[in-house]
């Protein structure tokens, strides 16, 4: 008898006669033997409305109190899911992130899964029962409601899938797979048969909102192939595993994009006394995370640094810095909003040199100015206008041939 652990996403729980279609999902696999573990995000937008609600009373509202409000979304999902269950004549149990022995670290509203005590859901199991367990949500020691960062209930999927050595994890969700781009966009993006966890980590961090990117490295790490697929169909989605079966003839395997970027740029009073790891340690005891950046020194005696951030941490950033002005040796700080990023990414080009040369002619063609870049080994971003970012996605899935 096998363990089959399904997650479905809010879209795919927004009514109740979706998760009564759910739970025929749940019903089907119980029926093929297996032991069952359904993990659900919140119905529909309903998180969304939870976080303008809170907005309402405060533009930065207390972190405690966010989680105990956030994580009951997924508490309706598992109680009208498993009453759905019995309803239809099976045995089912709903859990919170606590009662299935979710302990995380202590951090509100981002938190890391610590350790998992499965022993309840085992329990549950053992008397046949379908468990129907909360996403996205967990205890501290301390016993304190956490959240672990929005989409995470992938993540809580991929992690119990892990703690109970499941045959199978899948994400279905409201698209058929993992797309070479997105297809809300480029319209002749493809459906992906399958993915490395290496490419599919680098989408999923590069903005691809398919995947929440701890899932994929709990995956990685376990080594649990992972299966992106529609809810309520029967197609075969998108196998995430370790190395693919055929041949890979591609070098880029998708692209990925993301706007929402500010590029934040500090002036150094002089050279010499560029404080670049104090700047960054500050950004990082507040909680600000930094992409990419960029050192330039000219031989004017000029020094100046740029990193890019999300927009939404931008007021976060310039009070952090502007407290330390005198501190950080900072003589003027500049910003420019409206930026995206746009990446290629794929195995293939560990060993093809050439391949971010061939990324940059596309762009230029198409006129798109590149402001930066970083690079990894299986991985090229750009950062360009917002306003061209879906030209630019377009440009590159034409030039790596990504439609054929
Ligand atoms: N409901 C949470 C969110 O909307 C978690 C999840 O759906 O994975 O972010
Ligand atoms: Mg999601």
């Amino acid at each position: 008898m096998g363990l089959v652990v399904l997650k479905f996403g809010g879209t795919s729980v927004s009514t109740v006669d979706k998760i009564g279609k759910t739970a025929d999902q749940a019903i089907y696999e119980k029926k093929q033997g297996n032991r069952v573990i359904i993990v659900v995000s919140a119905m529909g937008k309903s998180t969304d409305k939870l976080v303008a609600m809170a907005e309402e009373i405060s533009e930065t509202p207390d972190k405690r109190e966010m989680d105990m409000l956030l994580s009951t979304g997924e508490q309706i999902t598992i109680a009208l899911l498993a009453m759905t269950l019995k309803e239809k004549g099976h045995d089912a149990i709903s859990l919170t992130g606590w009662q299935a022995g979710i302990e995380t670290e202590a951090v509100h509203s981002n938190a890391r899964i610590a350790e998992i005590d499965s022993s309840r859901i085992e329990s549950a199991l053992d008397l046949g029962q379908i468990v129907v367990v909360a996403g996205f949500q967990g205890f501290t020691s301390d016993g304190e409601i956490t959240t672990l960062g929005r989409g995470g209930s992938d993540t809580t999927a991929v992690a119990i899938a892990s703690a109970l050595n499941a045959e199978k994890c899948a994400i279905c969700t409201d698209v058929v797979g993992v797309f070479t781009t997105d297809p809300r966009y480029v319209k002749n993006a493809q459906k992906l048969e399958q993915i490395t966890y290496d490419e599919m980590l680098e989408l999923a961090n590069l903005g691809a909102g398919v995947l929440h990117p701890r899932s994929v490295e709990y995956a990685k790490n376990f080594r649990i192939p992972l299966e992106v697929r529609a809810s309520h169909e029967k197609e075969p989605g998108t196998m995430i595993k370790e190395d693919l079966t055929m041949e890979n003839t591609k070098v880029v395997r998708g692209i990925a994009f993301e706007d929402q970027i500010t590029r934040v740029t500090i002036h150094w009073k002089q050279k010499e006394a560029m404080r670049v790891s104090k700047v960054f340690t500050k950004l990082a005891e507040n909680n600000i995370d930094v992409d990419i950046i960029i050192q330039g020194i000219t031989g004017l005696g000029h020094g100046n640094l740029s990193f890019t951030i999300k927009t939404s941490a931008l007021l976060a950033t310039l009070a952090v810095l502007e407290e330390s002005k005198e501190l950080l040796q900072i003589e003027k700080l500049e910003s420019e909003q409206e930026l995206a990023k746009v990446s290629i990414v794929g195995s293939g080009m560990v060993s093809n040199p050439g391949v971010a040369a061939q990324m940059f002619e596309a762009l230029t063609e198409n006129n798109i100015p590149i402001k930066m870049i970083s690079t990894s080994e299986i991985k090229v971003s750009t950062v360009v206008s917002a306003r061209n970012m879906v030209e630019a996605a377009q440009a590159l899935h034409d030039q790596f041939e990504l439609d054929k």
